[in-house]
């Protein structure tokens, strides 16, 4: 019951199916995720979905390995598997949050066609931000903390690299198609949390 209301509010509101964007360690992961629970949608996670693969020595984990240790990006037609499979589920039927998805012009590309095989389309590109000294002291703090495999210096370089270069020109793409709202990433939790629920009109 509580479930099927909650279902029912995620697919009348007309803004659920949206983007997060951003460099490694914006945080925007944990911005997604308190986004997606407001506003009771599911917050997929490519990155997750990828490190769950790998931890689980699945055929899909076997071939992304040592691409996401070198901190590169997997390649846009495994990617598209990937995520046209999860959009699939029932859960992502009535609305969704992607994090870390998609990250190339020609991602974006693919996901409007998955969308509009479903008369769908993206609400809002939410886009966190923080100047790069803030982003390299947070990717240091977690090393240390976390101690992730695609978190040493060489792999933080080149994550930063790659979205430099291939994820970056989705900010002018997006703003372009007028769904673009950015945030700024340099403030607390919370405060980051306040500006993304009003740039979603949800706030
Ligand atoms: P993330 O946790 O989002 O930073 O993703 C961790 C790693 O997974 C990335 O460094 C990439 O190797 C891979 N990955 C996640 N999402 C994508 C995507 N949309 N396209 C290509 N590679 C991805």
């Amino acid at each position: 019951m509580a479930g099927a209301s909650g279902n029912t509010m995620a697919g009348n509101n007309a803004s659920s199916r949206i983007v997060f964007l951003g460099p490694p360690n914006s945080g925007k992961g944990t911005q997604a995720t308190r986004l997606a629970e407001a506003l009771d949608i599911p917050a997929i996670s490519t990155g997750d979905m990828l490190r769950s693969a790998v931890a689980e020595g699945t055929s899909l984990g076997r071939r992304v390995e040592d691409v996401m240790n070198r901190g590169e990006l997997v390649s846009d037609e495994l990617m598209a598997e990937v995520v046209k499979g999860r959009l699939a589920q029932d859960d992502a039927e009535s609305g969704f949050l992607l994090d870390g998805y998609p990250r190339t012009l020609p991602q974006v590309a693919t996901l409007d066609r998955i969308l509009e095989e479903q008369d769908q389309s993206v609400d809002h590109v939410v886009m966190i931000d923080a100047p790069e000294d803030i982003l390299v002291a947070r990717a240091k703090k977690r090393q240390i903390e976390q101690g992730r495999a695609d978190d040493t210096d060489d792999v933080v370089r080149r994550r930063l690299l790659e979205y430099r270069e291939k994820t970056e020109p989705l900010v002018g793409h997006y703003r372009e198609r007028g769904l673009l709202r950015e945030v700024d990433g340099d403030q607390s939790i919370e405060e980051v949390q306040a500006a993304v629920l009003a740039a979603v009109g949800a706030s």
